[in-house]
Formats: C-alpha cells, structure tokens, sequence
C-alpha cells in the first residue's frame, strides 16, 4: 500500500487547490498511523456546495482496509490503556493548542466542503474543541468510588475502564464538532477508535486526525476510514469493535442501533429533530425576533438544535410580520463571502416547502428562487417562512433541515406545549416569555431532552451531556459529559479482604453477609 507521510501531502481541501484544474486529489484513509491511500475502485465526489466544483474524492474503502484499521486499532489498546491517564490527558491539552493554531484552516475546509459561514465554521470547530478541553480532566472524570469496610476487613471499590476498539459514524452538517464529541473522549479514557466520517466532507476529520498524531497520539490510536453503507455495516458487525457512537438522520440511526445492539455493542445514537419555539404575549418582541431569526435561519438551517417551528400563543400576525421583515435583511451567498448569513442548502428543502404550500400553508416569504451572483451554480435556498402550519402536514412531521420556519398557532401555552409533546422528536425546545410562571410550567411539562427559556439553542457545554430523547436519540448513555465517559467505560467492582484470618471458624456455604 502506498502510505502518505501527511494529509496535506496528499489533498488540501481548500479554495485554492480548487484553482487548480488537475484531477482532484483523493483522501486517504489512516491506518495504524499512516494515511493511506485505498485500493479500492469505486469513489465519491466530495463538492463544495456553492459552486458545485469537486474538492476531493473518497474512496468507497474495501473490507480488508477495514479490516486492518480495527486491527490497527486492537493492537495499539493494551499499550495505551496502559499508558498512564496523565500522559493521555496532556495528549489532549496539546491537541486543544493544535486546533486553536489551525483553527483558520478548519474553518476554511469546512466552508468549502459544507457549506457554511466561515464564522459559523469557527464556531463548529469551537463546539469540538471545548469537548477536548474538558477531555483534559480524564483523571477525575474517570474516577471510581471507594467505600471502606463494608464487612470486617472488607473494601469495596469500583473502577471505570476502557472497552477496547470503539468507533464513530459522522453527519455531514458538523464536520469538526461531532467527530470531536467521540474520539477525545473516547482515546483518552484508555480506548483506540475508528472514525468513519461524512462522505460529504471528510477534511476536517483528516485534519483533526493528523493534529491528534502531531499532539503525540500514538500510531493506531486513531484510524480514519472512508466509505458509505457498507463500511457502517462493517463496523456494526465487526466483533473487536465494542462500541459505536453515531449522529445522523433516523433512518441510519436506528438501523445501526438494531444491527449493532444484536451482536451486543453498546451504541449511542443522537438523530434527527423538529425544535419548537414557544412565542408568550408577554416575550420580549426584540430578543425573541432575533433568537428565532438566528436559530431558524443560521447554517441554513443545518443544525439538528435548529429552531425550524415556532408556536405563537394568541394572535401570530404581528409577530409574523416583524418575523418576515427581518428575515428579509438577512444575505445568501457561499460561505467564503464575509457578508455571508446564510450558506447553500439541501434541494430536498424545496419539495418540502411545495407540499406545505399544497397542502394549505401561506409562504410569507420565499426563499427557493434565489440566485446569488458569482455563485449560480450554488445550492442555495434564501430564509422561507411558513405560516398556518398544522401537525398533518408533510412539512411538519418531516425534518427539513434547511432555512424554513414554520409558524403555528396555539390559544394557550397548554395548547402550544401539547403539540410539542405530541412531536415524535424530543431533541431540543424552547420558550420565550417573561413569565416565571409560564417558563416553569413549560420546564416541567415540556418532552424535550434539552429546554431553552428565553434561550433559542440550548446546546450544553460538555460538563453536562447532549440529552436528546424520544425519537432523537436511542441508546442509555448520552454525547460527552459524565454520561460520555460512561458510555466509553466498563465499571468493575472490586471487593477485597486484608486483614489477619480468623482461623477454625470453618467452611459456610451462606451467603455472605456483612453482620
Ligand atoms: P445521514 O444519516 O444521512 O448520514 C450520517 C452517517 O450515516 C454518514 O456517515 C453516512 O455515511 C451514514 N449512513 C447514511 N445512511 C445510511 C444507511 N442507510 N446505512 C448505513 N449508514 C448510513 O445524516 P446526514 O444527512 O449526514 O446528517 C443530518 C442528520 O443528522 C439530520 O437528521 C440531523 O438532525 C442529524 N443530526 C443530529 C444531531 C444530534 O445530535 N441529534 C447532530 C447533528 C445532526
């Protein structure tokens, strides 16, 4: 096989290798500490979305790569596991050094394959990087507890230890953040990993991936694979992964949720989303316009904690049309241009506002026409709002993730928090109101893993963890945080016996007991 020294070497994902008309650079994949190109015959093109061009292309890996990554993998444990918490922390806070060094280049490569603002971009990688700064604090964060003689002579204590090869399965709409809400967490509580990133934009995974070996990762610790269905197939039913993180849509989500469960992995899986916003007479008209305009329309709606419903309790119209009125201020174009708001966004996006539109919704303001100049060719939907939205529409029980608000109406926050809880998704919600009184109900009643009062994406730094929940999320343990840490541990329980033995007091076959 044909080993790179570095990614760089072998593609720079960025503007400028777009200059260039040569073939576009492939992305190898990394194993056992070497990018590596594959073999394989068959690859997907990587595009930058604002101007339709092929930045790269990934290789649909063949088995035996995968193979050999997972044995890389498996191979590299018993020495890191080994390797004192310590040392694998400071791994991590030279990597948090790297990220913020590179920070620019992240950015720019996300932008290029994703689509999003370059600010934005920054804030991605900003999400992730503060997952591996919290990652630095593995000694505490992997402690066991002690409890001192439980019986005579007897202590009982538990320690949390690594499961061996775990791996992560990527989205495409955070091409930095979510690959690093997996591995830091996961290589420095002791296991190797497997990371199988979007096919949509792998760059920013290859760089993180090569500052993670210059921050001193051991070779193996970290391995980079490419691919599509079949390499996720391979990583449910591999028996040396013990472990599969993934975030995504519902439809991959539970499918690897069922196939990995069954051969008895632990799985964490983080889905899609429909958040609401619940608008109070009584909100803030200013706050509450730019927190709904920010959430429902930033990264194009790409964000699984996007805002993309909003509730108005009592008469929506002027609400409405202060909503449209500041929609319209907001400017489209390819997320390099620094007066970007909003980046390109999905087709798919377009057939969901026509059946809203068909089935009896008023398009307030449409954004599916637009054109941005120097960028024609770009997949751009300008911010779309939705009014008289009810729960029977396609528009509404489907995700759209894309910049399309969809407005509804309640007589009641009782009325408003019904249809939220009648949602099938549970990822994110929100109120805004200046009532306490309002707010607390709505924190109590509400079925959503994650509550915003007066607070359009409450996203948690990772000393908590990401708590989705009903049809956002299956599996027991949660993204980052305490629950992170437990996902990537085993807890044993240890009880010993040091203490001068009583003699003759013969064989029991009782059950111990401590009286
Ligand atoms: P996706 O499910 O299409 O792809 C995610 C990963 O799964 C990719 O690596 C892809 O190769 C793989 N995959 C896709 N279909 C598969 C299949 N049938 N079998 C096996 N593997 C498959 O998701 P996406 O479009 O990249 O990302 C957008 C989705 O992710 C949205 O639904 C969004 O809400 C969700 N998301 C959720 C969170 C969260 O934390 N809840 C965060 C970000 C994104």
């Amino acid at each position: 096989l044909f080993a790179i020294k570095s990614y760089n070497q072998s593609t720079a994902a960025t503007e400028q290798s777009l200059r260039h008309s040569d073939p576009p650079p492939r992305v190898p994949n990394l194993i056992g500490g070497s990018f590596v190109n594959s073999q394989s015959s068959e690859f997907i093109d990587v595009i930058n979305p604002a101007t339709q061009q092929v930045v790269s292309q990934i290789p649909l890996t063949k088995n035996e790569e995968f193979k050999s990554a997972v044995s890389a993998a498996k191979q590299a444990f018993p020495s890191w596991r080994n390797t004192p918490i310590t040392t694998r922390q400071r791994v991590m806070l030279k990597l948090q050094e790297l990220i913020r060094r590179d920070m620019d280049k992240l950015a720019m490569n996300i932008t290029t394959e994703q689509g999003k603002t370059l600010k934005d971009a920054q804030g991605d990688v900003f999400r992730g990087l503060e997952v591996v700064e919290h990652a630095c604090g593995m000694a505490s964060l992997q402690m066991g507890e002690f409890a001192s003689n439980v019986s005579h002579g007897i202590d009982t204590y538990s320690i949390r230890e690594p499961l061996g090869v775990c791996a992560g399965i990527c989205p495409f709409n955070f091409p930095a953040m979510i690959p690093l809400w997996m591995f830091p967490v996961a290589v420095t509580s002791g296991n190797t990993f497997v990371l199988k990133p979007s096919e949509k934009d792998p760059g920013a995974s290859m760089i993180l991936a090569e500052l993670a070996m210059e921050a001193g990762l051991p070779s193996g610790v970290l391995n980079v694979v490419h691919g599509t269905h079949d390499i996720v197939n391979a990583i449910c039913d591999d028996e040396d992964v013990k472990a599969i993180s993934f975030v995504g849509s519902n439809t991959a989500g539970m499918h690897i949720y069922a196939r990995a469960s069954a051969k008895g992995k632990r799985v964490q899986s983080n889905m899609g989303a429909k958040n609401h916003g619940i608008v109070m007479p009584d909100a803030s008209v200013d706050a509450t316009m730019n927190a709904l305009v920010a959430a429902g329309f930033g990264a194009a709606g790409q964000r699984c904690m996007a805002l993309s419903t909003v509730v108005f309790v009592g008469d929506p119209k002027e609400w409405e049309n202060e909503l449209v009125k500041r929609a319209k201020t907001l400017k489209v174009n390819a997320g390099t241009e620094p007066d970007a708001d909003l980046g390109p966004a999905k087709d798919r996006v377009c057939k969901l506002i026509q059946s809203g539109v068909e089935s009896g919704a008023r398009l307030l303001l449409d954004g599916r026409d637009i054109v941005v100049p120097g960028y024609e060719q770009g997949n751009f939907v300008g911010p779309t709002i939705l009014s008289g939205v009810t729960e029977d529409m396609e528009c509404y029980k489907e995700e759209i993730f894309g910049p399309v608000l969809l407005c509804m109406q309640a007589d009641s926050l009782e009325e408003a928090i019904n249809i939220v809880n009648r949602n099938k998704y549970g990822n994110g919600a929100a109120i805004f109101t200046s009532s306490g009184v309002a707010a607390r109900k709505f924190q109590t009643d509400i079925e959503a893993g994650q509550v915003g009062i007066n607070v359009p994406i409450p996203v948690p730094l990772p000393f908590f963890s990401f708590t989705g929940s009903k049809a956002s999320f299956a599996g027991d343990l949660n993204f980052y945080g305490k629950a992170g840490v437990n996902f990537y541990t085993q807890i044993k329980t240890v009880t010993q016996q040091w203490k001068d033995l009583p003699g003759g007091s013969g064989v029991s076959l009782a059950m111990p007991t401590s009286q």
